[in-house]
């Protein structure tokens, strides 16, 4: 039998209707922007394999970083005791971030340093005696898969079977000049009861890169702290690079109460997620009654490997020759939207740094099991390009190692794609 057929008969994937999905295909080994698949067939990862790999696959620094740890410390429990990856690796990301963070808290996965930080945020003001339940989030917005996650991310399709279950949440357009006095008028009268704003800065990444104005969240962002209402920045996916900026937050001037983040955390080596709050929040948990601590934990809560891979991955970021290249990849987008933005199958290109989405004209139907969505992925592999249009919007997201050639080609394909397609 095939890989790919003992796959078939004992693993379920992630977002795949199974019966109809073609085949996975079997991924021997990865280099750079590169995955060899076992046909010998290569392929440029243009997504960074789910917006995680940063700096290429099996990168040699981190993964010797990473073999070191291996044979020093592979892991022990973080409730008594602790580690100086962990140590390390909390004051390296404090340093980055805006001031008023000043705690790490870590975890393994985006959707549960979303969670840490809601029950966070719930639990500062039950703490403190007073009610404030109410959530306010983005409409399309997209915080992960767990419930609590997925109660704060917009209803559709991967959340329709349990709708009922997810628990309230106060859905909000995203700001622009226009709305932005609705918007406010809308929070203030909601503001005594509601705990806190969720929000995905400045990219909506799962809604189809959906982007908005940093001035106009900026507002909104000062109108929530005027009410009393905590801010949630959810910097899962625009962290570490992928905005042209270390965060988003770097384009913003309002400062959040917390942040979460995960995918490119370990250069997308190990699964890890972490929650950063101010000392305002940390300091709602201190109390002689021990009831008031945050109650939440996981087995392999700050395992040391992850924490060294992040921290390799954040010394490969902040070297000159990593920032040039995001510089690079920036100009690069930047020059292919110009010459494509015409096209009259383009109805929308648009850019934060790294992140390109190029949105297809389909005429009325746009959904993201529209079946021009099957046919573009088919085509992209079909010609060595590992790219995964959400329904009709064709998004890039390479690795900061990619090549001036291979960004070329990958151009040039979705040219001919709109040509031919
Ligand atoms: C992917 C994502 C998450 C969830 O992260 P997982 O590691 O997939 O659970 C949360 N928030 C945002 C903004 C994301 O893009």
């Amino acid at each position: 039998m095939t890989l790919s057929q003992r796959d078939q008969k004992s693993i379920w994937h992630p977002y795949t209707q199974m019966l109809s999905a073609p085949p996975a295909i079997p991924i021997l080994r990865g280099q750079g922007a590169y995955l060899y698949s076992d046909e010998g067939k290569r392929y440029i990862d243009a997504v960074s394999s789910w917006w995680v790999t940063l700096h290429g696959h099996a990168h040699p620094y981190i993964a010797g970083k990473v073999s070191e740890q291996l044979l020093e410390l592979e892991q022990v429990i973080f409730a008594g005791f602790t580690h100086k990856p962990a140590i390390e690796l909390a004051e390296a990301l404090l340093a980055l971030l805006p001031e008023k963070q000043t705690k790490v808290f870590y975890t393994d996965n985006g959707s549960t340093a979303v969670e840490v930080a809601l029950k966070m945020c719930l639990q500062f003001w039950s703490n403190q005696g007073q009610v404030r339940q109410k959530i306010i989030a983005f409409k399309n917005g997209y915080h992960g898969d767990t419930f609590g996650a997925m109660s704060v991310s917009g209803r559709s399709a991967w959340t329709k079977a349990f709708e009922d279950l997810l628990f309230d949440v106060m859905f909000i357009d995203t700001p622009n000049q226009d709305n932005l006095a609705a918007l406010k008028t809308f929070i203030s009268t909601h503001a005594t009861d509601t705990a806190c704003f969720i929000y995905e800065p400045l990219v909506q990444g799962s809604a189809g890169m959906l982007m908005h104005e940093p001035a106009a969240l900026d507002e909104l962002l000062v109108h929530c702290h005027q009410e009393g209402i905590l801010l949630i920045q959810d910097e899962v996916f625009t962290g570490f690079g992928r905005t042209g900026r270390h965060f988003a937050c770097d384009y913003l001037r309002q400062a959040p109460d917390l942040m979460c983040f995960s995918k490119g955390l370990t250069g997308g080596t190990m699964p890890m997620g972490i929650t950063t709050c101010s000392a305002e929040i940390y300091e709602a948990f201190l109390s002689a009654d021990k009831t008031r601590a945050l109650f939440h934990g996981h087995s392999f809560t700050a395992n040391p490997l992850a924490c060294r891979a992040a921290l390799a991955s954040l010394d490969l970021l902040l070297q000159k020759e990593t920032q040039e290249n995001i510089s690079r990849i920036c100009k690069q987008h930047r020059q292919f939207r110009k010459h494509i933005q015409n096209h009259p199958k383009v109805k929308q290109i648009r850019q934060l740094g790294t992140i390109l989405a190029l949105e297809w004209e389909t005429g009325t139907d746009s959904s993201y099991f529209h079946d021009l969505r099957d046919r573009l992925y088919t085509y992209f592999l079909e010609n060595g390009i590992l790219l995964r249009p959400l329904g009709n919007i064709i998004y890039l997201l390479p690795p900061y190692c990619i090549t001036d050639k291979d960004l070329n080609y990958i151009y040039f394909t979705i040219e001919k794609a709109l040509n031919i397609l």
